[in-house]
């Protein structure tokens, strides 16, 4: 298949074909999906004949804007009596702008459908978690009530190694401690969807 030149630094959104992935590798800002190589952000398209690489120059290094329904994702830095507090690190869609210093807050009632007794129990410290915007002023509250929405990576809190999956039980694969959380389904599938 032949690439459409005129591509050359046309302006993209994420989603949009940036070249094929017969002529080019995926570089910066790209992703494959089935024969196409798409934009992950917005910005200007590169094509590369010499590198054979397809980039998406980002247009624009202004704040990510954050709004009620978006997907984020986020590691747990303290946890509360009935309160997560996380640094959210990227928003679905805008993978390579990352979020700036922005604290989000996850409360008890908005981790599981069931009741929860104690965060501690579904939620640990360096937790990545993936989760969506509920509340958007004054201060970002999240949800991780859906299936695939919670922990997407956790780290066992005797060593610090990450915790494998195995038949639904999370194990530390070094000191073999047992640990539970509020797994997304998307739980080390090593991508956000
Ligand atoms: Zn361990």
């Amino acid at each position: 298949m032949q690439v459409n030149y005129k591509m050359q630094c046309n302006f993209v959104i994420p989603g949009d074909v940036v070249g094929t992935a017969e002529e080019f590798l995926a570089g910066e800002g790209t992703y494959i999906k089935g024969e196409h190589i798409r934009a992950t952000t917005a910005g200007m398209t590169k094509l590369d004949a010499i590198e054979r690489s397809a980039k998406v120059i980002p247009s624009t290094n202004a704040p990510v804007k954050l709004e009620n329904g978006d997907v984020v994702v986020g590691q747990i830095t303290d946890l509360k009596e009935s309160l997560a507090i996380l640094r959210l690190a990227f928003k679905r869609g805008c993978e390579s702008r990352p979020i700036h210093n922005t604290e989000a807050l996850i409360h008890i009632s908005r981790v599981k459908s069931s009741y929860v007794k104690e965060i501690r129990q579904v939620l640990a410290l360096r937790d990545i978690v993936k989760a969506k915007i509920i509340d958007d002023t004054p201060t970002i509250g999240l949800s991780i009530v859906d299936d695939d929405l919670g922990v997407v990576k956790a780290y066992c809190t005797r060593c610090g190694t990450p915790l494998r999956l195995e038949e639904k039980k999370l194990v530390c694969p070094e000191c073999e401690q047992v640990e539970s959380r509020k797994l997304s389904t998307d739980y080390r599938m090593g991508m956000i969807r």
